[in-house]
Parts: structure tokens; C-alpha cells; sequence
């Protein structure tokens, strides 16, 4: 093979595509610029995920006619001179990658005008090349509109998602940005309706109302600053030379938590960055503090000196490296350690009006302490997690019946021990309950038990989750469900299947759209259905922590004894780990 340089064109392509993975990624850069360019309202437009149009429109400073065309040229920036401002970066844009490379892989339209300029520029690319320039009258501010993403690039035009999954990447991104920024007034519709918009208040609370709902956000505590800075919950100037890092924003009380670790959020001198070194540090934090399994929702921000971030890892800019990777965990974990202890018994700090209602707050006391004893839970779940039982684990093998087991007694309020002929067993309540749950309502068939509310249930959900039941709002009817929208991303609960009677409806029904949008839902109708039924027995199963009477536990084995396979969860995990007479003995060396 002979070596040569590639053709200008298809060098573009894969550079495009370092930037731009999906439709989300589009508005992600459009936006960044439109926050550069000192925007205060962003408008968003999109239409079938993305993949027909993405529209982001803003009323910043514009680009001026004479240099509208170099903006599409790669590696050209206003916001970077040399090599020395890499090191101290406070825009969020400065590769001067993204115009191009969206305008590569797209038909591109641009119509801006900066305020000296009586008439705006308008010019249409086609595969990155120019097709038409005119000038013509439009606000000062910026309109870019992308259509037919990646028409020329089979290869990732294949890779595209459904429509509600690329919007949801969408929707996520999105209200990330309007967290990071309430002073900005952010817009978005879909298919022409609009299903977001904040304030533009300043006040990163009205954000939260707006993206997680009344309910939520009231539950939400307040960063608690160092006391030497006085506003404490509002959103402070991007970091300054010599700053320490300085973490603000909200962190939600134990007793609001959800199922997986999306809703921790983090900006970095505001950028939005995924770290799993920072999400860690929340949820050490929280050690303890909450069931196992659970996640809390966590929306930060972290300003420090721009001198000790890098920010120019990769072409999204989604990854950052720190110069002093220590002190910003623990300025993180410190400062919601501390939120958590001082927030939790003290009601009067709290300044927001009307949220701290007496059953409110007594029951948040009430499931603070729940968390605070359950000690031992945790440190069961932390021994599995460093992996000191995988060497016993078996392969999880279906099919294969119980024996008749003898109870024996309850581990840590979360595991069951249990001896039969060949030995001894350590079962998972939750997760033999989940199979015990989901082998009944298999079993039901046709006929689905289906129990109506006394009172229905208001659900607010987020425009995120609010796509997820409108997605699967008819699988859900099918299983016992009657859910009707309520306006905006209100539902209304009705009836619910018989199976969650008893369990807390909202956190069941939150815990199973968010459990819905984490996983890819597969093509066929009927496995979707059973995906959903998993879902549901596993909000309604006997959770990790509770105390059962040894009648209890006796009736839960006999049950697990009867199913198909009780070996592993609907879900796959083991329910059970088998120590066998003989690894017994080689365990303790009688062989
Ligand atoms: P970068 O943001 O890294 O500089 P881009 O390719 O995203 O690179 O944009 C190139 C340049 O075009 C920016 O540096 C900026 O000067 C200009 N620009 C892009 N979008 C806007 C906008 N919405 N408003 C004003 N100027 C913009
Ligand atoms: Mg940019």
C-alpha cells in the first residue's frame, strides 16, 4: 500500500466526526457559541430528533459581514490567540472546530448581524462549501440552522438512534446548559412544540422547578459556601487567577434518590463535564446516608482558577484535567458532606418560603435516620463492590430448580441465608422478590390486575422523562397502568398494576421511566413489554434494608423454590451465591 495524503474532503469528514457523534452534539456547539457571543436568550428548534433540522437562535453580538465565511474555516477563532490563552481558557469555545465541522456533514445556514452593521449576512453551506452569500435584514444575534445532518456520511447516519432517544441526548444537554446558566432565558421545541423554557431569572432554583418539577426541587438543598462567601445557593463568576475552588449550587436530601448516577451534574468554570472522579466524590458524601442502589441528583458547580484546568482534552470538550485533582475532590465532597449534616437536622436555616411544610420535613427526618442506621447494608454492598465474593460467585445458570431450602436467618437486613442439600446459599431479598414478582405477573397473561387510585396522582416529570412515558405510555396502559397527560410534562395516575400497591407510587413510577430511558429499549414489542414488567416487580419488590419476620422469609424462599428461574433476576444478576458443601471444605481446608 502506498502511502498518501487524504483528499481535503475526507480528512474533513473525520474530523467532523471527532465533534460531532449525534444531533445533540450540533446543539451543544451551537449553543456554546451562542453563550460566547454574551447571548441572554437562546432559542432551540428541533425536528425529528435532530436528524431533519436543528435550529439554535441567539441574540449575542453576531459576526460581522467580513468575517462570517472565515468563521466556517477550520481552526479559525476569535477566542484564541496563541498558544499561552490554551492555558487559561474562559470561553467555552476556542478550538475553532465546530462551525466547520458541523457545516462538513450538513446543508448549513447562517443569518447574523452585529450591531454596527446596518444588514445582516446570510450564507447556505452544502458538505462545508459555500453555495449562496446575500445580505439581508435580521436582528443583531445569531440564527444557525442545520439540516440533513451527516446526509453524506452513511456510516454515521446508520449509527443514529430513534428519534426519542436522540432527542432525549437532546433534551439532557439542553437542560444541563439552563442549569449552568439561569441567567439565560433557553427555549426548545420539538416538531414546532415547545416543551422547555426558563426564566431567565438568575436563580438557579427556578431552573430546577422547571427541569425536575415542584416536587423535586423542593427537596433540593443548597450548597452551603465557605463562610466567607455570602450569597451561598447562587451561581458565582467563572473562576478567577489564585481562586481555591469554589463549589456551589444544590445537592438533593437523602430521601430523594433515584435509580442511576445521570442526575449528578457537574460545570467546571462553567462548562458542562462529565467526571466520574467528581461523581464519586458526591456520592461519598452521601455514604451511608442513602439505600443501596440509589443515587442522589446533584447539580454543581465548581469555579477555580483557569490556570489549573485543562480543558483541552478532546474535540467535544466533555473531559477536563485538573492540575490539582485532590484538592478539588474534596473541596467537592467537603462542601456537600457539609450541606447534608448541617441542612438535615436544622429546618429554620432554610430561606426559601413555603418549603419546609411539617409533614415535609418530618419525613424526611424519618428516612435521614433510616439511612444513618443502616450501616451495615452498606458495608455488605462495599465488600461485594471491591469484589471480595466473586471467587464463589457461580455463573448464574437458568432454568436450573431450587432444592427445598431451610431458612437460617437474615444478613444485614438485605441477604437471606438459607442451607439445602448441597449447601449453603446467600440470597439477595430484592432480587429474589423481583424474579418471584415477575414470574407472577408473566404468568397473569391476558388478565392484568389493575387497582385504581382513590385519588389520582399528579406526576411531574421532567421533558426528558416526560419523552420516555409518552414513548411508552401504551406498553404501560397494556400492563395495568392508566396514566393520562396532565399538560406541559404532567401525568395523571389513575390506576396502577396490582403488584405496586403498597409501594411509594412516585419514587416507583420515577424509578421506572428513569430505569426505561437508561436502557436501549429492544425492537420487539414483546420484549419491550417484558423489559417494562421488570421494571415495574423491581419498584415493587421488598428492598434492600428492611427487616423481615422469619414468616417472612420462609414464605419468600418457598416462593422463589416455585419460579422457572430463580437463579437470576429478570434483570440477569444473580439472586443467590452458592457456597457448595465441597468449596466449604476447601475453604477451610479440610481437603
Ligand atoms: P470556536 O467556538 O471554538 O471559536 P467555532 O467553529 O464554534 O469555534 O466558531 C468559530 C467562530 O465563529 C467563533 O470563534 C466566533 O467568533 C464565531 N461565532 C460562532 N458562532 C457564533 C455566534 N452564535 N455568535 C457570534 N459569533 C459566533
Ligand atoms: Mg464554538
Amino acid at each position: 500500500m502506498t502511502i498518501r495524503i487524504l483528499p481535503a474532503e475526507v480528512a474533513a469528514k473525520i474530523a467532523a466526526g471527532e465533534v460531532v457523534e449525534r444531533p445533540a452534539s450540533v446543539v451543544k456547539e451551537l449553543i456554546e457559541n451562542a453563550i460566547d457571543a454574551g447571548a441572554t436568550e437562546i432559542r432551540i428548534e428541533v425536528r425529528q430528533g435532530g436528524r431533519r433540522l436543528v435550529r439554535v437562535a441567539d441574540n449575542g453580538c453576531g459576526i460581522p459581514a467580513a468575517e462570517v465565511e472565515l468563521a466556517f474555516a477550520r481552526h479559525s477563532t476569535s477566542k484564541l490567540t496563541g498558544v499561552d490563552d490554551l492555558a487559561r481558557i474562559v470561553t467555552l469555545g476556542f478550538r475553532g472546530e465546530a462551525l466547520a465541522s458541523i457545516a462538513a456533514v450538513s446543508h448549513l445556514t447562517v443569518l447574523t448581524r452585529v450591531a454596527d452593521e446596518p444588514v445582516g449576512s446570510h450564507l447556505r453551506l452544502e458538505g462545508g462549501s459555500l453555495v449562496s452569500r446575500e445580505g439581508r435584514g435580521c436582528p443583531v444575534g445569531t440564527v444557525v440552522t442545520v439540516e440533513n445532518l451527516f446526509y453524506n456520511v452513511p456510516a454515521r447516519l446508520k449509527f443514529l438512534r430513534s428519534e426519542a432517544t436522540e432527542r432525549r441526548h437532546i433534551d439532557r444537554l439542553i437542560t444541563r446548559y439552563a442549569m449552568a446558566y439561569p441567567t439565560l432565558r433557553f427555549s426548545v421545541t420539538h416538531n414546532g412544540r415547545l416543551t422547555f423554557q426558563s426564566t431567565g431569572s438568575g436563580q438557579l432554583y427556578d431552573v430546577l422547578i422547571k427541569v425536575y418539577g415542584l416536587d423535586v426541587a423542593k427537596q433540593m438543598l443548597p450548597i452551603h459556601g465557605p463562610p466567607a462567601s455570602g450569597a451561598d445557593s447562587e451561581i458565582t463568576q467563572p473562576g478567577t487567577p489564585g481562586q481555591e475552588p469554589l463549589v456551589s449550587g444544590y445537592v438533593s436530601a437523602p430521601a430523594m434518590n433515584r435509580a442511576n448516577r445521570d442526575h449528578i451534574t457537574f460545570f467546571i468554570n462553567g462548562r458542562w463535564v462529565r467526571d466520574r472522579m467528581l461523581a464519586y466524590a458526591v456520592e461519598q458524601a452521601y455514604h451511608t446516608l442513602l439505600p443501596v442502589g440509589r443515587h442522589p441528583l446533584a447539580v454543581l458547580r465548581v469555579d477555580l482558577d483557569p490556570a489549573e484546568v485543562d480543558v483541552n482534552v478532546h474535540p467535544t470538550k466533555s473531559e477536563v484535567k485538573f492540575l490539582h485533582r485532590d484538592r478539588v475532590f474534596a473541596a467537592v465532597q467537603k462542601a456537600v458532606r457539609r450541606t447534608l449534616v448541617d441542612q438535615s437536622p436544622i429546618p429554620e436555616m432554610e430561606s426559601r418560603p413555603g418549603q419546609w411544610t411539617a409533614a415535609g420535613w418530618e419525613r424526611r427526618q424519618t428516612l435521614t435516620a433510616v439511612g444513618r442506621e443502616r450501616l451495615p447494608t452498606q458495608l455488605a454492598l462495599d465488600a461485594q463492590r471491591t469484589g471480595e465474593f466473586p471467587p464463589l460467585m457461580p455463573a448464574p445458570q437458568a432454568g436450573d430448580k431450587l432444592p427445598p431450602l431451610r431458612v437460617l436467618g437474615q444478613v444485614a437486613r438485605t441477604y437471606i441465608i438459607a442451607e439445602g442439600p448441597a449447601g449453603l446459599y446467600l440470597i439477595d431479598q430484592h432480587a429474589a422478590h423481583e424474579r418471584i414478582l415477575y414470574e407472577q405477573f408473566m404468568a397473569q397473561q391476558e388478565q392484568v390486575t389493575s387497582q385504581t387510585l382513590l385519588e389520582p396522582m399528579t406526576l411531574e416529570l421532567t421533558p426528558a422523562q416526560a419523552a420516555i412515558m409518552e414513548e411508552q405510555l401504551h406498553v404501560l396502559t397494556r400492563l395495568g397502568f392508566t396514566i393520562e397527560p396532565f399538560g406541559g410534562n404532567t401525568y395523571l395516575v389513575r390506576a396502577v398494576p396490582a403488584v405496586l400497591v403498597g409501594a411509594d407510587l412516585r419514587q416507583a413510577l420515577i424509578g421506572i421511566v428513569d430505569e426505561l430511558a437508561e436502557s436501549r429499549m429492544p425492537p420487539l414489542a414483546r420484549e419491550r413489554e417484558k423489559r417494562v414488567i421488570a421494571s415495574v416487580c423491581k419498584q415493587a419488590a421488598i428492598k434492600a434494608g428492611q427487616v423481615l419476620s422469619d414468616e417472612e422469609l420462609r414464605e419468600l424462599i418457598r416462593q422463589l423454590e416455585a419460579t422457572a428461574m430463580p437463579r437470576t433476576c429478570p434483570h440477569g444478576r444473580p439472586t443467590m451465591i452458592h457456597l457448595s458443601q465441597a468449596q466449604l471444605e476447601r475453604e477451610f481446608g479440610r481437603r
